[in-house]
């Protein structure tokens, strides 16, 4: 059955070394920390959760972190005031709109205000389209999409030459995760909700990502012997024995695709926890550029 590539692991390694650079830029700076404003509009509970525990994360490793909560009813205007405001501020180097927006904001707007050096989402479209050209480095990349690459190279799974299929096509993992793998020289398949027969062409990956949001899509049928499965879904299920009465599961069906894959990241413990650890690790970089360490 297939090794389990642990991301909680990798991610507390990560933030480890995190936790180290930080300590390493303040006696080069004189104690300057990397920071990082998040910008929470409205009161969605999930969101609330995210913004909590991307603030804790950053205490743990020293980055020191801002966050604006503005109320559901603001105008596109005043996030948009604050975001100018974070973009001004020195000892803020990473900004993070938590998404989604309400409604009636542009959120291709808001995105593209924050600024470039700042952008530790990697969604400014500035970054991602550095991303999808040859030759050129973008500043940041998008956390989770990121992770999924990290959790490759630290298992030390060989993409160059490859055949991976990622599975979804969403700005946020899919899309950014096939440029990447792209980068690293991996024969690239996208899959989405218009593709015929997703399971047969997934059956030819070497590597699949899948980042779909359908619990348990991707069956053991779908999977070549000895390929690497990353699971990027967080899908509820309903579970009256579970405390909350549903639990997380993946796109991916764990149990059938372990009897077939030489190595496969579970839900929950695999990209979950890869995605704030590369947020730490974009807010670092950031400092470490905004004070002359590197370019
Ligand atoms: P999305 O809804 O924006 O995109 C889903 C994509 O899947 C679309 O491109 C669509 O074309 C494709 N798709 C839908 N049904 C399909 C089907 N039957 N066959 C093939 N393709 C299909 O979702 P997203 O934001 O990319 O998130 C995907 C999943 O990853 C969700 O479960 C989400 O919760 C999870 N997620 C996890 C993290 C993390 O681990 N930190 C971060 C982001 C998203």
């Amino acid at each position: 059955t297939a090794a389990i590539i642990d991301g909680k692991m990798i991610a507390e390694k990560i933030r480890q070394e995190v936790t180290e650079e930080v300590t390493r830029l303040k006696s080069q700076t004189g104690g300057k920390v990397p920071g990082l404003a998040v910008v929470l509009v409205g009161s969605r509970k999930d969101s609330e959760t995210y913004v909590r525990s991307k603030k804790k994360a950053c205490k743990e490793v020293g980055i020191a972190s801002f966050g604006e909560d503005l109320p559901e009813s603001s105008s596109e205007e005043d996030v948009l005031a604050v975001v100018r405001k974070f973009n001004e501020d020195p000892s803020v180097h990473g900004i993070l709109i938590q998404l989604p927006l309400p409604k009636h904001m542009n959120e291709e707007k808001v995105l593209a205000a924050v600024s470039v050096e700042k952008d530790v989402d990697g969604f400014h479209p500035l970054n991602i389209g550095k991303l999808a050209m040859q030759g050129r480095t973008p500043l940041f990349v998008p956390c989770t999409p990121k992770g999924c690459i990290e959790l490759l190279l630290r298992s030390n799974v060989d993409i160059k030459g490859k055949h991976a299929v990622v599975i979804g096509r969403s700005n946020v993992v899919g899309t950014p995760a096939a440029m990447l793998l792209q980068r690293h020289q991996a024969t690239v398949t996208v899959v989405h909700s218009y593709t015929p027969n997703p399971a047969e062409v997934t059956r030819r990956a070497d590597i699949v990502i899948a980042a779909v949001g359908v619990a348990h899509l991707v069956g053991g049928d779908w999977i070549k012997p000895g390929a690497v499965v990353i699971d990027v879904g967080i899908n509820p299920i309903e579970d009256p024995s579970a405390k909350k009465g549903y639990r997380l599961v993946g796109d991916v069906c764990f149990k059938e695709a372990c009897m077939k894959a030489s190595a496969i990241t579970p839900v929950p413990g695999g990209v979950g926890p890869m995605t704030i650890a590369m947020l730490l690790s974009n807010t670092l970089d950031s400092a470490k550029r905004a004070y002359g360490l590197i370019n």
